[in-house]
């Protein structure tokens, strides 16, 4: 296991669609904070989203959690990708249903391509249910020097509601 010096910021986005989802992300937020050499910091509310690409599958439940971390970005992945086997994630098909879904979305600033690893994660200008529950711990984040609100006009035809934890 690697090891930076300091601990590193770091934002992941959390999702799951099946097999009781709200269980499954409160387990994986709880499961984040005991990741070695990790701490979680903050989480967001528990969101629902409708699901991108397939429509025949139950809608997803999403968060976003702050943590500080003293993993490298690799490592971290691996940590996140054991998180998603114990919690025996289920993926049949692209963009399909899933018992927990990690991204790194965000990792001290670093922007970096590596075929395992790209950060930020791509994905993020383009989806509502990570911005939104991101800019509720982060309210002064910005993204290639953009706040997050302005991401979010184009993004709403997504719909996402704030749900009752
Ligand atoms: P998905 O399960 O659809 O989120 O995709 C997982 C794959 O994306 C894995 O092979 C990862 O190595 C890769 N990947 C690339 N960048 C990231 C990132 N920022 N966070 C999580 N997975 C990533």
């Amino acid at each position: 296991m690697s090891e930076a010096s300091r601990p590193a910021l770091a934002y992941i986005g959390l999702g799951s669609n099946l097999e009781t989802p709200r269980e499954q992300l409160r387990r994986a937020l709880r499961s984040l904070d005991a990741l070695p050499l990790t701490q979680c910091v903050a989480r967001s509310s528990l969101y629902a989203s409708a699901p991108i690409g397939p429509q025949d599958q139950p809608d997803f439940v999403n968060a976003v959690a702050a943590i500080h971390t003293r993993l490298s970005p690799l490592a971290l992945l691996d940590q996140l990708q054991a998180l998603e086997q114990r919690h025996r994630r289920v993926r049949r098909r692209h963009w399909g249903p899933r018992t927990l879904d990690l991204d790194l979305l965000w990792y001290a600033g670093l922007a970096q391509y590596h075929p395992r690893l790209t950060l930020p994660h791509p994905q993020m200008p383009y989806r509502r249910f990570v911005l939104e529950p991101l800019a509720e711990i982060a309210p002064d984040f910005t993204l290639a020097d953009r706040p997050l609100a302005s991401y979010l006009p184009a993004l709403a035809d997504q719909p996402l509601h704030r749900l009752d934890d």
